[in-house]
């Protein structure tokens, strides 16, 4: 798999950049490709490198693939994420990420099977957009983040030999990859800004970064959260957009996004209780003790 510690370097300075900083044998061909783009690739069951690109993996999960992969295995998210990642920084602030696990004592991916990938209908959004990358792009002056894609050609993979050829976008609808980019668009951007932003802002607080993993990876905690007496103390939502988060674990994650682009940015979407702030403190007060029940000062 290609690393995506490459493609981090990248984010943000586009292609142009890039160029010079990518080492000489790196895999990754540095030459933007829209998604009209024609390509020559084809994986397939009678490739001879079958498998190959599984067994030395360094795959980064998006929430979305947490969601499905725990669905699909009828865990709770924090059961998963124990069960089959590895944590890792993704920045110098220690921004937390995960990593897909591997099988003990080697570099091949916890869920591959000599007949294949045991599951391939919800494999991550690396799996499905190898053998190419992409990378989350601000041009200078615009406000909107651009994908910008890239073939990887790795020396073991025999899917460049293949004579089939197709445009980029083909190849995203048929690897399943446009739900993946259009679930995990919030919460890429609020990865960029906090990258981009770099040590301007300074570092986040840990009670940042705590909301930042719950956000991101653990959505039964998150749902705990959206419903315990702190975050209602703090955040007026009415009964039926409360009750629409509960029934639907997709609508929740967006959510959640919107709610840490509110707590890391000030971005406000989700109203705020005017009397927020004065009950907080006058909860506080009896005791003396600035114990934390929910949600961050938002009043
Ligand atoms: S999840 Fe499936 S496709 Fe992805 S690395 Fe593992 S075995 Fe391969
Ligand atoms: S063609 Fe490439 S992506 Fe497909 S199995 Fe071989 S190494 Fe993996």
């Amino acid at each position: 798999m290609a690393s995506l510690e490459l493609h981090e370097k990248m984010v943000l300075d586009g292609l142009e950049k890039i160029k010079d900083e990518i080492p000489f044998e790196s895999p990754v061909n540095p030459v933007e490709l829209s998604l009209d783009s024609e390509i020559q690739f084809h994986c397939h069951k009678g490739v001879s490198c079958f498998n190959e690109c599984c067994r030395n993996i360094d795959i980064t999960l998006t929430p979305y693939d947490i969601l499905r992969l725990k669905r699909r295995f009828g865990m709770s998210s924090s059961e998963w994420v124990n069960q089959f990642t590895l944590p890792y920084p993704m920045d110098a602030h220690e921004m937390p990420g995960l990593k897909l696990a591997t099988r003990s004592g080697t570099t091949a991916c916890v869920f591959l099977r000599e007949e294949g990938c045991s599951v391939y209908e919800d494999r991550p959004a690396a799996c499905r957009l190898y053998a190419m990358g992409s990378m989350g792009v601000r041009k200078q002056g615009s406000a909107e983040v651009e994908e910008l894609y890239f073939m990887v050609k790795e020396e073991h993979c025999k899917g460049h030999e293949e004579p089939r050829k197709l445009t980029v976008q083909a190849y995203l609808e048929e690897q399943g990859l446009l739900e993946y980019q259009e679930f995990n668009r919030n919460w890429r951007d609020i990865v960029l800004k906090k990258r981009s932003s770099g040590p301007t802002v300074g570092k986040p607080s840990p009670r940042s970064m705590q909301l930042f993993d719950m956000c991101s990876y653990d959505i039964d905690s998150f749902r705990k959260f959206v419903n315990s007496p702190g975050f209602t103390e703090v955040f007026d939502l009415e009964d039926e957009e409360k009750k629409g988060l509960n029934e639907d674990e997709d609508r929740l994650f967006q959510f959640s996004c919107r709610f840490l682009k509110q707590v890391l940015y000030g971005e406000q979407s989700i109203a705020v209780r005017p009397d927020a702030r004065d009950r907080r403190m006058q909860r506080r007060k009896p005791s003396g003790a600035a114990t934390e029940s929910g949600g961050p000062d938002q009043g």
